[in-house]
């Protein structure tokens, strides 16, 4: 399984000499499994570049894109997602069941006429739409296991499991208990979980990669509470009480320029050593690719 990234940031894109190393395009991550399928997770403004290479590497291109939640910068690259202009094309996606409305009215809604010139229908591609819910489901050659992040909208994280390897995706996502967001990394975290958190953290359990909300620090997270993000502490102690291999700090903070990134994963990779942890911490980063298994979370490949 191959995991490239090409949307990074959390909230809104944020182009400019200040992000161009981690990336200024929202959350777009792609999945390859060995036998070839093509899953997209989340389709913020990084599926732009996505679509683009997809379409430079063979013209007709079908695939399966996970939706984690519908707010913007989760969904606002699909417009601009070339493959799905093309007609022939084969499009399945996923995301949760609302309370309301159908999945296909809630995307429509950011192509309505008024905001953007083609609409969903008029797209060439043959689009299914999948409602969620909790559970596990093949998409080609990938197993998907589906479970509610907690969050201001209804959202999924998805556990794909293909090719021997286990990748969580899990952004957009608060502690239940807040009190654990500001965990010091001093001691493990798993005394501190409430049930629900301990279900979160079982859907990390022994993952060879983890690609977690970490958008505040503990120190921000005080002016932060309820607006349905993890801090980097409890990302890092989460994952390394659920043993995961490798963590990726993901949906950075526009206010947090590449600088800031640098210094908070050197910082977070000391408070993981003092706990005695061999986890790999990388920062999400656009371009980077990472091979599951064969690096053992460890190595990247630009
Ligand atoms: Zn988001
Ligand atoms: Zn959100």
């Amino acid at each position: 399984m191959r995991v490239r990234f090409w949307g990074t940031r959390g909230s809104i894109a944020k182009a400019g000499p200040t992000t161009v190393r981690y990336g200024g395009n929202t959350s777009c991550v792609e999945v390859r499994a060995d036998d070839g399928t093509l899953a997209v997770l989340d389709c913020g403004t990084g599926a732009h570049g996505l679509g683009q290479a997809l379409l430079a590497e063979a013209p007709s291109v079908d695939g399966h894109l996970l939706i984690g939640h519908t707010h913007w910068d989760h969904i606002q690259g699909m417009p601009f997602f070339a493959p799905l202009f093309v007609a022939g094309n084969r499009w399945h996606i996923y995301a949760p069941r609302g309370l309301g409305q159908h999945l296909e009215d809630t995307l429509a809604g950011q192509m309505q006429y008024t905001y953007f010139p083609v609409s969903l229908q008029d797209l060439g591609a043959t689009i299914h739409y999948h409602e969620l819910v909790e559970e596990t489901f093949m998409v080609g050659g990938i197993e998907v296991t589906a479970q509610y992040l907690n969050h201001p909208a209804l959202t999924l994280g998805y556990r794909l499991r293909a090719d021997g390897a286990t990748l969580v995706y899990s952004t957009d996502h608060e502690p239940f208990a807040r009190d654990v967001a500001q965990t010091d990394l001093r001691a493990p975290i798993g005394a501190a979980l409430t049930p629900d958190d301990r279900r979160h953290c079982d859907f990390l359990r022994d993952a060879d990669l983890v690609i977690h909300d970490s958008q505040y620090l503990a120190s921000e997270y005080p002016a932060k509470v309820g607006w349905g993000h993890s801090t980097i502490e409890y990302a890092i102690a989460l994952a390394i009480e659920a043993r995961a291999r490798h963590l990726v700090l993901f949906h950075h903070d526009p206010l947090r320029d590449d600088a800031a990134v640098d210094t908070v994963l050197s910082s977070a990779r000391h408070q993981a050593r003092q706990l005695g942890s061999a986890m790999a911490i990388t920062a999400a980063m656009e371009g980077d690719q990472i091979e599951l298994p064969a690096l053992a979370g460890r190595e990247i490949a630009r």
